[in-house]
């Protein structure tokens, strides 16, 4: 846990300000909902602009405010001025400059006061105050906790932004570290005239055909390392193009592997142009953060984290793995 200056921050958002909020590349739930959350807010007294690294998936796009979103990548000169001119930046959900992207060249060029809000382990020395818990289970409750304290008040975007990112983050409230709390701030979310239902159906029920035909591929592909208790499935790029693979298709695909019993810990490999994508999820204690640090150039969070592979294949990638994971679990 680090230390905000709350006073502080008050005052300096007294008068009207130049706000840039910004999130970590393919932004999901948690990464859009509490930047949507604090644009609501802020856009009531000051100039704010929310700019994400890359296009987020398409599940999130009817969230209040999303319309006004700017995907960097595609207006570089545009965003650039406007982080340069900028007198404060939020940094929400990543812990290190690098989950920018190409967008972290000028966000640290940037003179702006920058503030992080995050629940990554060890984040980085890049910002002048960083509110940031490990142990919570997602920045919207971190967020909400920042708003209350601030004294701003909650209206129903706001409260459809903050759910959408705890629901995302926490697999519905299932997580470990869901806490009371967490329920408490769901309830106070409910209270406004947000529908749950419909906020879950846009979420999770209005997949394309493509994900369920990559899903069919992904379970062909499923590989069981049983005495590690462990399992892996993957997509090849030639997968995704015959799918006709659009980004979020592929959301969630790695925690089926740990329905299975005696399987606590999940891989999911896909392959794109340059490098295989990873993601790791695990239940219990195998340490998906320390595993992804020490063997896949990632990081996250210790029951998820996501890591890359560059230069190698599919089948070298996933022998790396295999040794890898023995060589973690100290296993002959
Ligand atoms: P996902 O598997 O959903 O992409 O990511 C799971 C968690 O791991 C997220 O909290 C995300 O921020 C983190 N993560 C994913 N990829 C990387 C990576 O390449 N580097 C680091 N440091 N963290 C990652
Ligand atoms: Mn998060």
């Amino acid at each position: 846990m680090y230390n905000i200056d709350y006073k502080f921050i008050k005052s300096f958002l007294l008068e009207g300000k130049r706000i840039i909020i910004t999130t970590h590349k393919t932004p999901d739930g948690d990464a859009l909902g509490s930047s949507l959350a604090l644009f609501h807010i802020l856009k009531q007294h000051h100039n704010v602009i929310v700019i994400v690294p890359n296009e987020y998936p398409k599940y999130l796009s009817w969230l209040p405010g999303s319309e006004s979103v700017i995907i960097y990548e595609d207006n570089e000169i545009k965003s650039n001025k406007l982080i340069e001119e900028a007198d404060l930046v939020f940094c929400l959900d990543f812990n290190k400059l690098s989950r920018l992207d190409s967008m972290q060249h000028i966000v640290k060029k940037s003179q702006a006061y920058k503030i992080m809000i995050d629940h990554h382990e060890d984040p980085d020395d890049f910002c002048n105050q960083v509110l940031s818990n490990s142990s919570v289970c997602s920045t919207a409750e971190l967020m909400y906790d920042f708003l209350f304290t601030l004294d701003y008040k909650v209206n129903t975007d706001i409260a459809i932004c903050l759910y959408t990112g705890i629901i995302t983050d926490t697999g519905s409230l299932k997580f470990p570290n869901v806490t009371q709390k967490t329920h408490q701030i769901v309830t106070k979310l409910m209270g406004f005239p947000i529908n749950h239902s419909i906020i879950h159906q846009n979420l999770f029920d209005q997949q394309n055909k493509s994900r369920l035909e990559l899903l069919k591929i992904c379970l062909e592909n499923l590989t069981l390392f049983k005495n590690e208790h462990a399992a892996l499935i993957f997509l090849r790029e030639k997968d995704l193009l015959k799918c006709n693979y659009v980004k979020g298709d592929t959301e969630g695909f790695v925690n089926m592997p740990l329905s299975l019993i005696n399987i606590n810990f999940s891989a999911f490999f896909i392959e794109f142009k340059d490098c295989i994508k990873i993601s790791f999820r695990s239940q219990g204690d195998f340490d998906v953060n320390l595993f992804s640090k020490t063997y896949f150039n990632g990081g996250g969070h210790k029951n998820a984290s996501g890591g890359i592979v560059k230069g190698k294949n599919i089948e070298d990638s996933i022998k790396y793995f295999a040794i890898s994971l023995k060589d973690f679990l100290n296993v002959e």
